[in-house]
């Protein structure tokens, strides 16, 4: 991953292409995007972000998925074809025992 110091970078002004307007795109989000190696910048404003978000929700319906360790609902963005599925948290948690149980029993412990 490339380091980026953000006292090299300096806020952008950028024009968005839905509403013309004028938008800074700050030292840190730069900071962000190059490290993360993305090519294409950002075109929108954050308003017209959000409302463009929303237009794509409107086309791509979500769906309901229920976790099935604490059975609290999560939305998804795609259809799912099994009920086996666990939110962010249980999932987080899953992971922690699993590799308490790997370390207890003296393997490594995989990096994800
Ligand atoms: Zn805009
Ligand atoms: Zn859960």
């Amino acid at each position: 991953m490339t380091k980026v110091n953000i006292e090299d970078l300096e806020d952008k002004s950028l024009i968005c292409v839905d509403c013309g307007n004028k938008f800074i795109w700050t030292a840190g989000e730069q900071k962000f995007f190059i490290e993360k190696g993305l090519k294409n910048l950002p075109k929108r404003c954050k308003i017209c972000t959000a409302k463009n978000r929303d237009k794509l929700r409107e086309k791509h319906p979500m769906w309901w998925a229920k976790c099935r360790i604490c059975k609290k609902k999560n939305e998804v963005p795609f259809e799912l074809t099994t009920d086996d599925i666990l939110c962010e948290e249980c999932y987080k948690k899953e992971l922690i025992k699993r590799n308490n149980a790997l370390i207890a029993a003296g393997e490594t412990v995989p990096e994800n």
